[in-house]
């Protein structure tokens, strides 16, 4: 496995494997891997013919310097994680490299940005202003260095995925995109990179995937009202001491809040455990247990 941290040099080894015909696929990820990011190297596989990791720490994606600042970064682990699963490239540069203007550049308006369409304004993005259009500016960068013929992403971060794919589809982007389920832990609790931030006592995030479970039955028992169910999961979550930051039913693709559920819907919660902002989601089907 290689493990390049210049733009010239993947480049380079990018371009002798499109030489010989491969396709290459891409496994973005912001590191402090776990078995969520490690699903997304086997679901990509069946994709392409040589898959090449990102691991790169946007700070333009963090609204909040301390939670930047706190994520937690350990890139000799992650490279031999990643070896072990099986990929063939891991590019992990610097912020420098990537942004070699200074990130001020893009904070001043100083340098081009990309920014997110309609998907990104509800949900995490009301609450994490500039967040999106952080990560679809550095999705751009990477897809113009990478050039992948396929990317994977996690359904754990289902708005970005939503997000991405308005992305590409606006701007005409020739890259697939592949979505991988959500890994969770045995209680439930989605995997995260963050959970390694969380206070000592688990029973409080493990209500998120519980409510969303208790969500998922009252939509097939019938209950069409998204407010109710919604409160239903604000309040099985509140009283496991949690501060639930939005629990919304929205449409699956455009992300639209519903008040009545259709035959089907997603639910995105997010909430905090102390300190530590979890998210989690589930579709909803009215009527079934199936998706
Ligand atoms: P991150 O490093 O948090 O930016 O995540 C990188 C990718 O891994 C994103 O596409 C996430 O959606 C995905 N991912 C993170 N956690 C999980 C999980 N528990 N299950 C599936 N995919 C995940």
């Amino acid at each position: 496995m290689l493990v390049i941290k210049t733009e010239e040099e993947v480049r380079h080894a990018l371009n002798e494997q499109r030489a010989e015909g491969k396709r290459i696929g891409l496994v973005p990820t912001m590191g402090a891997l776990h078995e969520g990011h490690l699903s997304l190297v086997h679901a990509i596989r069946p994709h392409c013919d040589y898959v090449c990791m990102w691991i790169f720490l946007n700070p333009l994606q963090f609204n909040a310097k301390a939670d930047y600042e706190k994520y937690p970064r350990n890139l000799d682990r992650d490279v031999g994680l990643a070896r072990e699963a099986g990929v063939d490239l891991v590019f992990a540069p610097s912020v420098e490299e990537i942004y070699p203007r200074g990130v001020e550049a893009y904070d001043q308006q100083k340098s081009c940005r990309v920014s997110a369409g309609d998907r990104s304004l509800g949900l995490c993005g009301a609450g994490r202003p500039g967040h999106f259009d952080g990560v679809v500016h550095v999705v751009t960068i990477f897809f113009n260095i990478l050039q992948p013929d396929v990317a994977v992403f996690g359904e754990k971060d289902y708005q970005q995925v939503r997000v991405i794919q308005q992305l590409v589809d606006d701007l005409h982007m020739n890259v697939e995109l592949v979505r991988a389920p959500i890994i969770r832990e045995e209680g439930g609790l989605a995997l995260s990179s963050r959970n390694e931030l969380l206070p000592g006592d688990a029973a409080g995030p493990l209500s998120i995937s519980r409510a969303l479970i208790r969500a998922r039955q009252l939509a097939a028992s019938g209950e069409s009202s998204a407010a109710k169910i919604q409160d239903e999961v604000r309040s099985e979550i509140e009283s496991a001491g949690l501060r639930v930051e939005y629990a919304e039913i929205v449409d699956t693709e455009t992300l639209q809040p519903l008040s009545q559920m259709e035959d089907r819907a997603q639910l995105l919660v997010a909430a905090f455990a102390g300190e530590v902002r979890l998210i989690d989601n589930i579709r909803l089907v009215l009527g079934s247990e199936l998706e």
